[in-house]
């Protein structure tokens, strides 16, 4: 008997793009394509970002509109995840779309450096993003960037603006955030089950740790995301040619593990959301 893996495929994200990795799906037909692709590959869950056709990043209600109901339609039961992250736009303007009732959305619990600048979430923002969640009954999953936001998440469902059990994703690789550290990352595992052992997780790791990330996450019981957002490489020596292609290398490793990829009815269960309702 195995216990199931949720796998999590990051399609887009804000920052690769089409020439860093052909790959990489932009247009909304693309991205509907290569998230069947990853479905039919093993993935049970999609987080979602929206581009406009330049490349560049929106927060356009229609747009994920219309990719929802794409998801919708040619993968049945997959859960979907709208990004509410910082380069998608300012402020409340990140939760914009949160009406069309995705069964989640992520919510980072604090802010952190990036690359190139400041990942700002200030505590009201957060909480009116939270807030919304709660009102349409979207399962947040909290994006950990450091420890401290383990800990803002616990207090939310403190204050009754996030319904227990957590899903956390602690995020790691990111430059100028927390490094790939085995270490730190136990450290969070334990103390996110200690504090709340009904909780579930995922971590991401960035780049190169893509694939040592998702070893630990099978190895403690967590479940993987994978994805041309954090890794548009294979190896060193060649890009990843599809979503689907990075989602096949983690529903491969499952089974060394005592895990298998979770069926997208699997993945509702272990996160207690609803079917899909149309
Ligand atoms: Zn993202």
């Amino acid at each position: 008997m195995t216990t199931a893996c949720i796998i999590t495929i990051a399609i887009t994200g804000s920052v690769p793009r089409k020439e860093h990795n052909p790959a990489v799906p932009v247009t909304l037909s693309e991205q509907i394509d290569s998230t069947r692709e990853a479905f039919e590959a093993g993935a049970a869950l999609a987080h979602l970002h929206v581009r406009n056709d330049d490349g560049t990043t929106t927060s356009d209600p229609d747009k994920f509109a219309t990719l929802q109901a794409g998801i919708r339609q040619h993968c049945p039961g997959m859960i979907v995840q709208f990004s509410t992250g910082g380069r998608s736009g300012e402020g409340a303007e990140r939760g914009g779309m949160l009406h069309h009732r995705p069964d989640m959305a992520s919510l980072a619990t604090g802010s952190v450096n990036f690359p190139l600048r400041i990942y700002e979430n200030s505590p009201e923002l957060i909480r009116d993003l939270a807030r919304k969640m709660l009102d349409y009954d979207i399962k947040p999953e909290i994006e950990a960037f450091d420890l401290s936001m383990l800990y803002q998440a616990l207090n939310l469902v403190d204050e009754g603006l996030i319904k227990a059990p957590l899903h956390m994703q602690f995020v790691l690789g990111v430059k100028n955030a927390l490094p790939t550290i085995r270490q730190a990352f136990d450290f969070m595992v334990s103390e996110l089950d200690r504090l709340m052992p009904e909780a579930t997780f995922v971590a991401a790791g960035i780049g190169r740790h893509q694939l040592e990330v998702n070893r630990w996450c099978l190895e403690t019981g967590g479940h993987c995301r994978t994805g041309l957002e954090d890794n548009i490489r294979w190896d060193k020596t060649r890009l990843a040619a599809s979503n689907a292609e990075l989602v096949g290398r983690v529903a491969g490793l499952c089974a060394d593990y005592g895990r298998h990829p979770a069926s997208a009815s699997e993945a509702r269960a272990v996160l207690g959301l609803g079917g899909v309702d149309g």
